[in-house]
């Protein structure tokens, strides 16, 4: 995808590393000791599949330990290789350092196009790599803990538990191997749409300060505003419709993979997605225009670009002529470190990816929790809440039965304010508060250091700090 001029990955991970950690006191030792991939093991291994062995390459690859257990997702995908597990695995690192979530960074992939093969074949070279990553303890509740990235979901991660259970039968902690499992399976209400929904709360968060808001040129609120979307999957997917349907915001275009589908009055994502899985793709969406090079699209005019798809879609082939104002990665890497640089040169505000799509560890976070304790969030209080709650409602019902006093109680305020927080409503204030607590801390680096132009590199800042203060507690 990227310009053939540029470097690659890891390297674009690097570079933007350099440019905060340049802002920063560090001894040039402790700089290396962060910004190094710690570790990154290849396996290749052999599934009898159709009648013969097909031999597969995975990676998993560990970029800091300075907090255990390491986290990050499992990517398949057929291009996946070395230098992009461990540009990923630094980037975990990153994210979960500002997000505040107790993990070093990880990242593992398997060189594979899942639509070669049925649910069977991928159960069996799923288990066959856990078997292969967990023995080496690459899965493991303490020391390494995966969860879903492209090409994989809840079913792989499932597979994977189960898979890490039967080789650890006495482990009574064996479902926090992995997170993003199927709530049947030990997993969270509100993880699939995680990633999704943070990227809706970071954008939220964003509008909630005007002085930055100010700098993109926009005004305003979420309403009304102008957003392209590439990438229609779990990330994407999710973050449009939250956008559409909760903010009033417009999806004037989603790219996919087999081109672009565009309806100025705004697309409904649900509908769209709907026709993708009939279909195979956008072309021919009842009442769109579709265009077949979709990449173009990236360059239309809009107020927000989400680019939720693949890395380097940004790079120094179009990055001079993206027009949007305000870009949120919902991806992981879509712009590369040279794209970045015309971007900030045209002041082109950027919600960087390790802020942008944290909210997919941060639930990951929540469910790993949940399984140490061996407890639905909200079990205890929940009842407990709604007693208390209930003798306020009653007092108030007792008050407003006086008609001396003239009060009324709102038609549904009973009924609202009886309700105890579930899992789910749990999870959501878990994550809107990190998401707005993350932000504040990078906005307030933005502000404070005049020389830091952009809030991607405000956003190293305070993930490298943070990492640095962890090996320094280490007596590094
Ligand atoms: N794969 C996701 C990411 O890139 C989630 C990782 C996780 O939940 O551990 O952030």
């Amino acid at each position: 995808m990227q310009h053939h001029k540029e470097p690659g990955f890891r390297e674009n991970v690097d570079l933007m590393f350099h440019r905060a950690a340049a802002h920063l006191d560090l001894t040039p030792g402790l700089a290396a000791k962060i910004q190094i991939c710690n570790s990154t093991y290849t396996v290749r291994f052999g599934v009898r599949l159709r009648g013969k062995i097909e031999t597969f390459v995975g990676y998993r690859s560990v970029h800091s330990e300075h907090m255990e257990p390491v986290k990050g997702g499992i990517r398949y995908a057929p291009e996946v290789n070395q230098n992009e597990v461990e540009a990923l695995a630094a980037l975990m690192t990153y994210k979960c350092a500002l997000v505040e979530t107790p993990f070093g960074g990880s990242k593992g992939g398997l060189c594979i196009d899942p639509r070669n093969y049925d649910e069977r074949e991928l159960e069996q070279i799923t288990r066959r790599f856990a078997y292969e990553l967990a023995k080496r303890d690459l899965i493991h509740p303490a020391q390494n803990v995966p969860a879903p990235d492209m090409g994989t979901s809840e079913r792989e991660m499932a597979w994977i538990a189960d898979q890490y259970a039967r080789m650890n039968t006495t482990d009574i902690n064996a479902r926090a191997c992995v997170t993003g499992k199927p709530l049947n399976a030990g997993g969270i209400k509100g993880r699939v749409e995680a990633t999704g929904r943070g990227v809706q709360f970071a954008l939220q968060e964003f509008f909630r300060h005007p002085e930055d808001v100010t700098k993109t040129g926009l005004t305003g609120s979420l309403a009304g505003k102008r957003v392209i979307v590439q990438g229609l999957g779990n990330v994407g997917y999710h973050a449009a419709s939250f956008l559409r349907d909760e903010d009033d915001a417009r999806i004037i275009a989603v790219i996919e993979r087999d081109g672009a589908v565009i309806q100025p009055d705004g697309l409904d994502p649900e509908a769209l997605r709907t026709w993708i899985a009939q279909t195979g793709g956008v072309k021919d969406f009842p009442g769109a225009d579709y265009v077949a090079d979709g990449a173009k699209l990236l360059e239309a005019e809009c107020d927000i670009l989400i680019p939720a798809a693949l890395e380097g879609v940004i790079n120094l082939g179009n990055a001079d002529r993206i027009r949007a104002p305000l870009i949120i990665e919902a991806a992981n890497g879509p712009i590369t470190a040279g794209a970045d640089d015309i971007l900030r040169e045209k002041g082109t505000v950027i919600i960087p990816d390790l802020y942008a799509n944290a909210g997919g560890v941060t639930v990951s976070y929540f469910e790993w929790v949940k399984n140490l304790s061996h407890i639905r969030f909200g079990r205890m209080q929940r009842r407990n809440e709604e007693a208390h709650a209930r003798l306020l409602v009653s007092e108030l019902e007792r008050l407003s039965a006086d008609k001396q006093l003239g009060w009324e109680l709102a038609p549904d305020f009973k009924k609202r304010y009886l309700q105890g927080a579930d899992e789910l409503q749990l999870v959501r204030s878990g994550l809107d508060d990190t998401m707005r607590v993350a932000y504040q801390s990078i906005s307030e680096e933005w502000h404070r250091r005049p020389q830091v132009k952009d809030l991607r590199t405000a956003a190293f800042i305070v993930a490298i700090e943070r990492v640095a203060a962890s090996y320094r507690a280490k007596g590094l």
